[in-house]
């Protein structure tokens, strides 16, 4: 009798959280808030750099919102980050023949002297071509002509470039865009300089097209002089302030007990962040406000962060770690939707196989979604110091193919957003959520 009472009692909550579950993913189908949000927020709000005026208006619109929606204890919590102003940019080729030249700032970069630099440019393909005439590079503009190799490794020219050729006495540099497929847009990102000690001077470093990238390259192996001219604004001002925007939907067993949901809140200038992560950010708001919608809340608390300084240099990452400490044995999980709003693709766990493998069980009732594809990897770099500390990572993986011919440039705009794929998002990730803030057992038991 007990037994068969016990039989009920358990198929009758495995039926519960089925239907909750079925519930969740029907519910946030026939949604299209999300999608409406992002476009609100690229309208009314636009692009989110550190310390511009966008990003403090993209704070008030989310505090806003999240009010609006519902969630408890909605706060700001303040992060320094660096202010860099990108000023006025301006270039020519001189020769062979003199013609406009499109660059876009790499972020973080110095300006050129006011009159900008006139010079004779180095076209190399590589690092390796470089170094192999590094005794060319003297007084030169380093142009690196890369070949598009996956945004991981080609990424390496934008970060490091500058270092590079300024190591051979280059007076600045150009990189193609971190790109695959180009209609002559330029890419921005961040760079990076050498530590002080190393001495190495900062020189100014700038993205060029695809196309430009292409010609330049054709043009020095056909023996040709290339001179170009080139001027930028751009300069670091002291840190701003800025925050991470967080909200909650307080747990309605295990309220101590925290699973995180985030996006990144900053964006680079050009474009006004639609996938890069205004996709993130709002979908992250959106699985609160589903939440909110069930008869009753998860077992745990869902905590929505939205991060600062993603873009730059991570401080809104490091500012929780900080301010969380004693909260992150608490913390069950943490997910981050920072690859764009593209159609559900799965997720990547970092974290150890037993916890993987619980997650890829979890998972199962977001087969209809095509997003019950569980793998072990990145889960994202806001969340990448408290998952150090033992929190499992989730990254929210999508079909993102075209993601980089529009990623940190003046074409990452609503147009390119579908609503279908965000609210495929929506249910997906709150589906997930929900599952992991419900079980009985924590996840990290
Ligand atoms: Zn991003």
């Amino acid at each position: 009798m007990k037994i068969f009472a016990l039989l009920i009692t358990l198929s009758l909550a495995s039926i519960t959280s089925a239907t909750t579950v079925d519930r969740i993913i029907a519910t946030a189908l026939a949604d299209s808030n999300a999608y409406l949000r992002l476009g609100e927020m690229c309208d009314v709000v636009g692009s989110r750099l550190n310390g511009s005026p966008g990003m403090t208006r993209a704070i008030a619109w989310t505090l806003e919102k999240m009010l609006e929606d519902g969630l408890i204890d909605v706060r700001a919590e303040k992060v320094m980050v660096p202010h860099w102003v990108r000023g006025e940019e301006k270039a020519h080729v001189v020769l062979p023949w003199e013609r406009p030249l499109q660059i876009l700032g790499l972020g973080g970069s110095v300006g050129t002297p006011f009159g900008g630099i006139t010079a004779d440019a180095l076209v190399v393909a590589d690092f390796e071509e470089l170094e192999a005439r590094a005794d060319e590079a003297e007084g030169r503009i380093v142009v690196f002509a890369t070949q598009w190799e996956g945004y991981g490794k080609t990424v390496q020219y934008r970060g490091h470039g500058a270092k590079e050729a300024a190591r051979h006495g280059a007076v600045a540099c150009l990189v193609r865009s971190v790109t695959n497929n180009s209609l002559d847009t330029t890419h921005t990102g961040v760079m990076r300089y050498a530590a002080p000690e190393d001495s190495i001077p900062r020189i100014p470093a700038a993205a060029i097209t695809v196309e430009d990238s292409e010609l330049l390259l054709r043009q020095a192996r056909r023996g040709l002089p290339i001179r170009i001219h080139m001027k930028m604004g751009a300069r670091m001002l002291d840190d701003a302030p800025s925050a991470n925007v967080i909200g909650e939907v307080r747990g309605s067993e295990k309220p101590e007990e925290i699973v995180l949901v985030s996006g990144h809140l900053d964006s680079w200038d050009p474009g006004c962040g639609a996938h890069d992560d205004g996709a993130g950010v709002v979908l992250a708001m959106e699985v609160a406000r589903q939440l909110l919608k069930l008869d009753r809340p998860p077992r745990r608390t869902v905590r929505v962060v939205l991060w600062a300084d993603e873009e730059m240099t991570q401080q809104g990452g490091l500012a929780y770690l900080n301010a969380h400490q004693d909260e992150l044995p608490r913390h069950v999980a943490a997910m981050e939707s920072d690859s764009g709003g593209y159609p559900p693709a799965g997720f990547s766990v970092t974290a150890d196989s037993l916890i993987i493998d619980k997650v890829r069980t979890l998972a199962a009732p977001l087969a209809e979604l095509d997003a019950d594809h569980i793998r072990e990897g990145w889960s994202g770099v806001d969340i990448r110091n408290i998952v150090e500390t033992g929190v499992p990572g989730i990254g929210h993986r999508v079909h993102n193919d075209s993601y980089f011919d529009i990623h940190h440039s003046a074409a990452d705009t609503f147009d390119k957003v579908d609503a279908e794929a965000m609210a495929q998002n929506v249910a997906a990730m709150t589906a997930l959520i929900y599952i992991i803030a419900d079980a009985e057992e924590s996840l990290r038991d």
